[in-house]
């Protein structure tokens, strides 16, 4: 099994908090940049030799592109790889960019999976992030996608965000249960370098909420979501029963992927690599044939640590069988293992190490203790 994720470096404009990779003036380029990738896709036919079981359009906002490029991109995936009979196809979307002719142009093209950033129902907290949509597209956009026949929807939703009282979180979380959706990621709010969000911070134009009160607001998540059956199965994510994310559930599980298109990263077990982040170098390297990738191969203490770190994040756990075959865990992984078993932050099945409730919110500092 392997994956494929394909980076749409293309926004409208630019929210406050996000240091991803895109660009908002890329109308001249386009059509190249769509060529480009394409022709990525065609390179690195040889470096799969299993069959692709996921397609995941990320970035950037993919709900940019038309039926007309999709199909271009889709239609290199299929010439150029085995692809299984019903592969797991998601389009990252925003809310602004639907309409039911649009959505129902990405079904016919193939997209069966949506994953759309709401982030927030309040127009308070669109406004300062500089969201393109406003909290009515929001809750609009949910059954227009379910109208055109959308079965398998993921939302994505921000806690922790400034002036967000528990009860207007508790109000969040009961609209995104009432819209019937399959899937649910939600992430703590971070300040990250370089963007509006930290200038703002920095100069207490806005104060971001505290610890206590981010592990309040990821409790209640959990409890209410449980109680209506969409499950946590991994640290940010929740689903209904079968409707996982297979494509992030493979990162997790260390399958192989290969990101294609500007800043996106690829896995093949033993090394990582990661392709330019700047649109026109990208695009100037794939016309040129030059080189438009790093590589780094994964030390045995890498690969050792990744495992961890993603064994931890899901309900799938470490497999310490897995671990073993890397290599052997020194001493104090054992003596550091037993204790956080002792304290009961981790719980062990026969080979497999997960998280208790409680381990899961210290999730990061377990995992680096566990390193070597
Ligand atoms: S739409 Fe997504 S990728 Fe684009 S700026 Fe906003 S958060 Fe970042």
């Amino acid at each position: 099994m392997a994956g494929i994720y394909i980076h749409i470096p293309f926004c409208k404009q630019k929210c406050s908090y996000c240091d991803f990779h895109f660009s908002t003036t890329f109308h001249s380029y386009r059509l190249d940049m769509i060529s480009s990738i394409c022709k990525e896709i065609k390179f690195r036919s040889n470096e799969i030799n299993e069959p692709i079981e996921t397609i995941y359009f990320g970035g950037g906002t993919p709900s940019l592109l038309d039926q007309e490029e999709l199909t271009l991109l889709l239609t290199s995936i299929q010439s150029s790889y085995t692809v299984i009979d019903s592969p797991e196809i998601t389009l990252e979307a925003n809310p602004d960019d639907l309409t039911f002719e649009k959505l129902t142009n990405f079904k016919s093209v193939g997209i069966n999976r949506l994953s759309i950033g709401l982030q927030s129902f309040r127009a308070e907290d669109l406004k300062w992030m500089n969201r393109a949509h406003t909290a009515e597209e929001s809750l609009n956009c949910i059954p227009m996608a379910q109208k055109a026949g959308f079965s398998n929807i993921s939302i994505d939703l921000i806690y922790g965000l400034p002036n967000l009282p528990l009860v207007e979180w508790e109000k969040m979380i009961d609209i995104a249960i009432q819209l019937n959706v399959q899937h649910i990621s939600a992430y703590c709010l971070t300040v990250e370098g370089k963007t509006a969000l930290k200038k703002w911070v920095d100069t207490k134009q806005i104060s971001v909420s505290n610890e206590d009160e981010q592990s309040d607001q990821f409790d209640l998540l959990v409890q209410k979501l449980n109680e209506v059956g969409i499950n946590q199965y991994e640290i940010s994510n929740f689903s209904k029963i079968n409707f996982e994310s297979k494509h992030n559930s493979s990162y997790w599980k260390g399958i192989h992927y290969i990101g294609v298109g500007p800043s996106a990263h690829s896995f093949n077990g033993k090394s990582r690599s990661w392709n330019v982040s700047n649109n026109t170098n990208y695009i100037k390297a794939l016309s040129n044939g030059q080189n438009w990738f790093e590589t780094e191969i994964l030390s045995i203490e890498n690969q050792f640590n990744e495992l961890i770190l993603t064994g931890l994040r899901t309900i799938y756990g470490l497999n310490l069988d897995k671990l073993k075959n890397i290599c052997e865990p020194p001493k104090t992984f054992w003596k550091t293992l037993n204790q956080f078993i002792d304290c009961n932050w981790l719980k062990q099945e026969i080979n497999i190490i997960s998280l208790t409730e409680e381990g899961k919110l210290k999730a990061d500092h377990i995992a680096s203790e566990l390193f070597i």
